[in-house]
């Protein structure tokens, strides 16, 4: 019989698996103590359990199931994992660390691969192969904490995948996050490309986690030679269906823009986004393009981000360009490729 995984399991799982052991309710809150805030590898660092009991719990169960099939780590201290699981599916997780903030920020994958084929994006070259579990989803943080040794506060559904498009899932381990992780709700943020019948279904829901919103132009005609998902959710609407999410939520959303030299990065641009934003509550988080060896866009130039900024800003919103993390290893945005896969 295949022993049982204990990752992903939450604290009434782990109660019903020690009832059956004739272990006591207190066992499972030291097995699930273990698992999510301390992320042990094995059962021998359980040590307020008597080996005894580890030998009981070790013949029926394992903690996890999936390997660190390669890791790199960047000059910056970013760290890309490549993840694989039981079926040979890896993905890429990230962990990136700011040099003066107590944050230490999980950026995980919902999805192997992905269908969305944004052309800026290393991830849709691969395509779509599957949805993520809800535990595959969590072990890519388990396994940073227990590779690193540390706690991760905040978590950004903004790897591989588009969590939209495996809202069951991605809501589940959310849910997991929260309660398990102890990850407070707005450290939580789920990024997607403008999926707007489940930005609708997120709107009501009981607990939200951030909402960003991949926009990375100001325009349909612009959006859809960089977004197959425009022709489908036009940007019109995605404004309409994002205005009643705040309505319904209170929430702030957060507008995600890949600035691309010559592209979409113009002082024209910049107005027709700000003209846009109108009505909205939202920031902006302005992304520096990183190259990928799938394309053909460059980088902007600082005085066109300024300029960018600048013109946000006059427009009554807040905007942050976002720190770059991990380019030298190709963990930064539109990055992830599974390179090391093989
Ligand atoms: S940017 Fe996100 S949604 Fe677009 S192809 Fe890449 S992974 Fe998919």
């Amino acid at each position: 019989m295949p022993k049982l995984i204990l990752s992903g399991m939450s604290l009434d799982e782990l109660t019903e698996f020690t009832d059956s052991i004739e272990e006591s309710k207190y066992r499972a809150k030291q097995l699930h103590n273990w698992i999510y805030l301390k992320s042990v590898s094995g059962f021998d660092e359980m040590t307020d359990i008597s080996k005894k009991t580890r030998a009981k719990i070790e013949e029926l169960a394992v903690i996890t199931d999936v390997k660190i099939k390669h890791k790199q780590v960047s000059t910056d201290g970013t760290i890309k994992y490549l993840i694989e699981y039981a079926d040979g599916n890896c993905v890429e997780t990230v962990l990136m660390r700011f040099d003066n903030r107590a944050n230490l920020t999980a950026c995980v994958s919902s999805q192997v691969g992905c269908a969305c084929n944004c052309k800026f994006c290393a991830t849709a070259k691969l395509g779509f192969i599957r949805n993520l579990t809800p535990r595959e989803i969590i072990e890519q943080v388990l396994t940073i904490q227990r590779d690193t040794g540390l706690k991760v506060t905040n978590i950004v559904f903004m790897g591989q995948g588009e969590p939209l498009l495996n809202l069951d899932n991605v809501l589940k381990a959310i849910d997991i996050f929260n309660r398990d992780f102890v990850i407070g709700i707005r450290r939580l943020t789920v990024s997607t490309c403008g999926i707007i019948p489940q930005i609708n279904k997120l709107a009501q829901i009981d607990f939200q986690p951030t909402l960003a919103v991949s926009l990375h132009a100001p325009n349909h005609t612009l959006r859809e030679s960089l977004m197959p998902i425009e022709k489908k959710y036009n940007i019109d609407e995605l404004m309409s269906s994002l205005k009643a999410y705040v309505e319904n939520t209170g929430r702030r959303v957060t507008i995600e823009y890949t600035l691309i030299k010559g592209f979409n990065d113009t002082i024209q641009c910049a107005k027709e986004l700000a003209k846009l934003l109108i009505g909205l509550k939202a920031n902006i988080n302005l992304i520096i393009y990183n190259p990928n060896d799938t394309d053909t866009f460059e980088k902007p130039d600082k005085e066109s981000i300024q300029k960018f900024k600048y013109i946000l800003e006059q427009s009554g919103k807040k905007v942050t360009i976002r720190l770059e993390r991990g380019s030298d290893i190709d963990a930064a945005c539109g990055q992830l490729s599974n390179k090391m896969r093989s």
